[in-house]
Formats: structure tokens, C-alpha cells, sequence
């Protein structure tokens, strides 16, 4: 049975998550980890992350503010679709916390967070807003979080360790503690692959493109960003090999995107 179930782990393993679409992101994945697993992880740990904002008193305070990061966010869900079909099916959430950082991440199966310092310290405009939230959607689209739990399973685990930790813990016993120290770990302690990076800009810029927002913005918030002191660098900028290439490619990107924001930016 346990041989049996590692086999099929391999037979479901490579795949590309999303369409070719014009952002011509079409990398096979490696993707061990079952989808209902790495989404049910997702789900304990965004749980898990609006219980403590509540709990503190930073959840959603500002309702001029959560209105116009919801807004944006449903505008580019609206074109999740021509990525991936199943999008349309997404249990879709959207929260803001107050926070210093400057950040904003998207969990496995469309768990938005968005903190407050992005809008206030970058004093975002709603092109940019759409540029940091697509690019963010657009990791979970990709399924890269799953992509990630997948290698540092199978790295620190082995496979087989691995086959024997769920079928011990995860599918077949509740064992919701060590599910939801686990989905936190993976998802926030592993930065994206500088691959997965320049995924997320491609899909991120034909996302808000189709949703009507200017592309070229992502090229004016990442400049904005790169001038933030150290302290509030946040972890999209340092995994990239320079700043000055990111916003060379996202120039270029969003030049050759520019007709599908012309045809769509009355929406
Ligand atoms: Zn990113």
C-alpha cells in the first residue's frame, strides 16, 4: 500500500500548473505533494494568521482600505481563469493586516494578505497595488508553494520518509497541531526559486494587464521599492540576483504586453 502510494506521488509529479498564455510560462513542475494537501495547509495556516492579527487587534481596521485592496484583488481574480480554470472554484480571500512590513503574500488556493505597510511606506497607487497582488496571485496560480513543499520534503525528509509521514500524520489521522506548524514553516520559511520570481512577474504583468491596470506600474514599484532601507526589504526583491535586471525584464515584459492593457484598460 505504502509502495503503491509512491508511485503514484512520481506519476503525479511533473506538470505544468498553469495554461500558455501570452506571459510564456509554460516550465514543467515538479509537484510531489498531493494539491489537497499543500491547499489544506494553506487553509490551517491563513486561518492560524487571521486569528492572531485578530487577536492583536490588526485585522482589517482600516475599511477604506480593505474596500480598495479588495476591489483591485476581485478586478485581477475576475482574469484568474485564462490561467487556470479551477480558479473560478477558489475559495478567494482577501484581508489586510496592519504591519510595518512591506509585504503581501497569496497562499495556495487564493489566501490574500496584504500588509499595511506596502500601501503607506511605498504609498502605493492602484496600478501598483494590482502589480504587487498579481504578482503574488500569480504564485499561487503557479502552484509554487506546493512546488516548494515538494523539493523540501523529498530533500529533508526522502520520499519515502515522506510517504510514511502522511500516511502516518496527515491524511488518515488528525493531527490538525502539527499540520498547521508544518504549512506555516513550508510556506513562509522557503523563498521562492528565482525561477518561480520570474514567473510571477510574467503571469503577475498579463494579469493586471488583462484586468485593466497599467503593467508599467510594476516597474515603478519595484523602483520605489528598491529605494526602502534594508530593514523594510522585503523578500520578493532579495531573492532576486539584482534589482536593476528585475526591473530591466519587467520593463521589457510590460512593453510587450502593453496591447492587452490597451484593449482592457476601460474595465
Ligand atoms: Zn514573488
Amino acid at each position: 500500500m505504502k509502495f503503491l502510494f509512491i508511485i503514484l506521488l512520481f506519476l503525479s509529479g511533473c506538470a505544468s500548473t498553469t495554461l500558455n498564455t501570452d506571459s510564456g510560462v509554460s516550465r514543467q513542475q515538479l509537484l510531489l505533494l498531493p494539491k489537497f494537501m499543500a491547499n489544506s495547509m494553506a487553509v490551517d495556516a491563513y486561518k492560524e494568521a487571521i486569528k492572531n492579527a485578530e487577536k492583536n487587534n490588526k485585522l482589517n481596521n482600516d475599511i477604506e482600505q480593505l474596500n480598495r485592496v479588495r476591489t483591485i484583488s476581485y478586478k485581477l481574480i475576475d482574469e484568474a481563469p485564462v490561467f487556470r480554470e479551477d480558479a473560478i472554484e477558489w475559495k478567494w480571500e482577501i484581508n489586510v493586516e496592519d504591519s510595518e512590513e512591506v509585504n503581501a503574500y497569496c497562499m495556495p488556493g487564493g489566501k490574500i494578505m496584504v500588509y499595511s505597510g506596502l500601501i503607506k511606506k511605498v504609498n502605493a497607487t492602484d496600478d501598483e497595488l494590482a502589480a504587487v497582488i498579481g504578482h503574488e496571485i500569480s504564485h499561487a496560480l503557479r502552484e509554487h508553494g506546493r512546488e516548494r513543499m515538494s523539493t523540501a520534503l523529498l530533500q529533508q525528509v526522502g520520499i519515502i520518509g515522506f510517504a510514511a509521514y502522511i500516511a502516518e500524520k496527515g491524511i488518515y489521522t488528525n493531527a490538525a497541531v502539527q499540520a498547521v506548524a508544518l504549512g506555516t514553516t513550508l510556506f513562509f520559511a522557503l523563498p521562492n526559486s528565482r525561477e518561480q520570481e520570474r514567473e510571477a512577474d510574467k503571469i503577475g504583468l498579463e494579469l493586471t494587464a488583462r484586468a485593466g491596470y497599467h503593467p508599467m506600474a510594476a516597474v515603478s514599484l519595484w523602483r520605489k521599492m528598491s529605494e526602502l532601507s534594508e530593514v523594510d526589504m522585503p523578500e520578493f526583491l532579495s531573492t532576486h540576483p539584482s534589482n536593476e535586471n528585475r526591473i530591466k525584464d519587467l520593463s521589457e515584459h510590460a512593453k510587450k504586453i502593453n496591447s492587452l492593457y490597451e484593449a482592457n484598460k476601460n474595465k
